[in-house]
């Protein structure tokens, strides 16, 4: 059955929009609705593409209001590593399912999840609808002896996640970052990563004893490092990157990777630095924004965090015109990244767009563009689309007051302090 959307605006024509077959077949003013369409009625509404959260945790839904206001060191370490060395496949399971209410909600289509137990959390994407790259986390301490076990398991978990997922939740490789893993694992990953083309993400460059540990230790800087050791290619999202220079960025933007800026969570973890923005561009470095984890953000609205990313990067330059709206949209749907993959409305892309609310304030007046990043939030979205399958429809996702519930319970049973009420 394909879906119709009718009466919707789009470039400031009205127009409507065919999906079939999990992708837009037309969009235009010449598109009808059709005896046994499922029809949306769009009118009052602008279509958008949908958001691309390039960089989550996204179970760490659990941990909000946990130990927040530490170092990020003392926060991992002490605080949120314990936790997760107790967590089980259905704490993920739900986590992932209360941050997919929450993204549908806020605009959100695909996201990059690097996680515990990521099978679960591939069948969570798969039931709420939405898409995913998952992964889990590599870590072996930097410990050539235990590297052996930490691939074995990484393989184990590609499988697992093979097997949970399908079509929407695709395996990935997750190298936690080059201070928590070895020289042996990495170069493991590099050449897996490439024999089954899977993409990889890893955290880069977030703060300056990271880039200060890797010179010392290896006498290059950390996307030096990662290119001697075979990782920087056009399948790995960087994390962060905050402190990367020029340099690194020219190399980066040479070897294809993506960098994927979480103004937010450097924010709240004080990294002390803003991502290096206009040096990645003028390098043309292909870049995407995320929100980072719910621990350690703590929203996944991306549409707020994009005027955070504006707002940064306009008083760093002490120029207003450093980013536009467009631009910032344009990197938050995925379309600055040929790996993020967003493609926005035309004939043939995925069926992935939403339908906001342009008679409301914060969009009744102006440019749209502008009003999203700067007026409105996430709460603008009205309908969420992923394949041509509606997730939400005048702002209710079915199905979400069981999905709270059930976070609340496995965020009470571990200890973090879940409300009941
Ligand atoms: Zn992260």
């Amino acid at each position: 059955m394909a879906l119709v959307v009718t009466g919707a605006s789009l470039g400031g024509e009205r127009v409507g929009l065919r999906a079939e077959h999990g992708l837009i077949a037309a969009v235009g003013p010449e598109v009808q609705r059709e005896p046994g369409d499922e029809v949306i009625d769009g009118s009052g509404m602008a279509l958008v593409p949908g958001l691309v959260n390039a960089h989550t945790h996204a179970a760490m839904t659990l941990f909000r209001g946990y130990a927040d206001d530490l170092p990020l060191m003392e926060w991992l370490t002490k605080h949120i590593w314990p936790v997760e060395k107790r967590m089980d496949d259905d704490d993920v399971y739900w986590g992932t399912r209360l941050a997919c209410v929450e993204m549908i909600r806020t605009g959100t289509t695909c996201f990059w999840d690097m996680y515990w137990h990521a099978h679960a959390a591939a069948r969570a994407v798969e039931d709420a609808g939405m898409r995913a790259v998952t992964a889990a986390p590599l870590i072996d301490d930097s410990d050539d002896a235990k590297s052996a076990r930490a691939c074995a398991d990484a393989e184990a978990s590609l499988e697992r996640i093979s097997e949970a997922g399908g079509e929407r939740a695709r395996a990935g490789f997750a190298p936690h970052a080059i201070y928590s893993v070895s020289e042996r694992s990495l170069r493991w990953v590099a050449r897996r990563a490439a024999e089954l083309a899977v993409p990889v993400q890893i955290h880069l460059s977030e703060t300056e004893d990271e880039v200060e540990q890797c010179t010392a230790q290896h006498g290059e800087r950390p996307a030096v490092y990662l290119d001697r050791v075979g990782l920087l290619g056009p399948r790995t999202v960087l994390a962060h990157g905050t402190w990367l220079d020029r340099s690194e960025l020219e190399l980066i933007a040479d070897r294809g990777a993506t960098v994927v800026t979480n103004p937010v969570a450097n924010l709240k973890l004080a990294v002390g630095r803003v991502f290096p923005y206009r040096e990645a561009r003028a390098a043309g470095v292909e870049l995407g924004l995320g929100t980072d984890g719910p621990g350690s953000n703590n929203s996944l609205d991306l549409l707020a965090d994009a005027k955070t990313f504006a707002l940064l990067q306009k008083n760093e330059a002490r120029d207003p015109a450093a980013v536009t709206a467009a631009e910032t949209l344009a990197i938050a749907t995925g379309q600055r990244s040929g790996l993020l993959g967003g493609r926005g409305l035309g004939p043939g892309a995925p069926a992935d767009f939403l339908l906001v609310r342009t008679g409301d304030p914060e969009l009744a007046v102006g440019e749209l563009d502008a009003g999203l990043i700067y007026a409105a939030s996430g709460a603008i979205v009205d309908t969420t689309v992923v394949g041509g399958r509606v997730l939400m429809r005048g702002g209710v996702v079915d199905g979400a007051d069981e999905v709270v519930a059930r976070a609340r319970e496995r965020a009470s049973r571990l200890g973090l302090g879940g409300r009941a009420f």
